[in-house]
């Protein structure tokens, strides 16, 4: 069927292109063994964002939503010499198997994980003077991903990359209520993110699709003009 073709796929190009290390086939396999569930990003994906940041230059990454690290290793593997990554997450455990994968990885001096709600970590961020951040990564509650761009922008300058993952979630994005409404907080929270990314005057953006593993789904990318 067109789920299995999707992994297949991806699958033939993650071993073709992708070249994912053991650090990061073990970083996946440990999240799974410590009970973390497996809403990492794909390694296409998590390949991408290593890209992505070494196209911009990066030398400081913002990521909210750690998980086990995985994309967090990707993005610290893309930063430039002497670059660090501050990645903020909700759930200690979970912190702390990332913090145990970034070791592994040899990038536990690249990164920083700020443990704690992300609205709160990221007013301190900005207080403390942590940016401007060249490329951020949005990949936590997905209910508060317009709040996220928010601070995304005022984290960020001229130039930077603001990255939403999930913004389709098999074609849920388009799910309304009765009323017009949107039924889920998480759908309403992307649907507000992309509506912000779509008419602010500071930012470029688009989004794009993706087939996989992990099924239909896709990620926004604003250019913060
Ligand atoms: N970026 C990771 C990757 O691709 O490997 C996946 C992140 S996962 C989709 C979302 C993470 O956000 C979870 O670990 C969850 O605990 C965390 N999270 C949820 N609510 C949060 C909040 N309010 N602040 C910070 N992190 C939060």
């Amino acid at each position: 069927d067109r789920a299995e073709a999707w992994t297949a796929v991806e699958d033939y190009l993650t071993v073709t292109l992708v070249g994912e290390d053991q650090a990061q086939v073990s970083a996946r396999e440990s999240a799974d063994r410590e009970g973390l569930p497996a809403i990492e990003v794909s390694a296409p994906q998590g390949k991408l964002l290593m890209l992505l940041a070494k196209l911009t230059g990066a030398r400081k990454v913002l990521e909210i939503g750690t998980l086990g690290g995985y994309s967090t290793i990707w993005l610290a593997r893309g930063v430039s010499d002497g670059g660090e990554v501050v990645s903020c997450e909700y759930e200690p455990h979970h912190a702390e198997v990332a913090r145990r994968n970034l070791e592994a990885a040899g990038v536990a001096d690249k990164v920083s994980i700020r443990v704690g709600a992300a609205l709160e970590t990221l007013p301190s961020l900005a207080a403390g003077n942590d940016g401007p951040f060249d490329l951020v990564f949005i990949d936590a509650d997905k209910e508060n991903n317009r709040n996220y761009v928010e601070w995304a922008l005022r984290l960020t300058r001229p130039g930077s990359l603001i990255v939403v993952d999930n913004v389709v979630r098999s074609g849920q994005v388009l799910a309304e209520g009765g009323d017009g409404s949107t039924v889920d907080r998480d759908i309403r929270g992307t649907r507000d993110a992309l509506a912000l990314l779509g008419s602010d005057e500071r930012l470029d953006a688009t989004a794009i699709q993706t087939v996989g593993g992990k099924g239909w789904d896709g990620f926004a990318l604003a250019l913060v003009k």
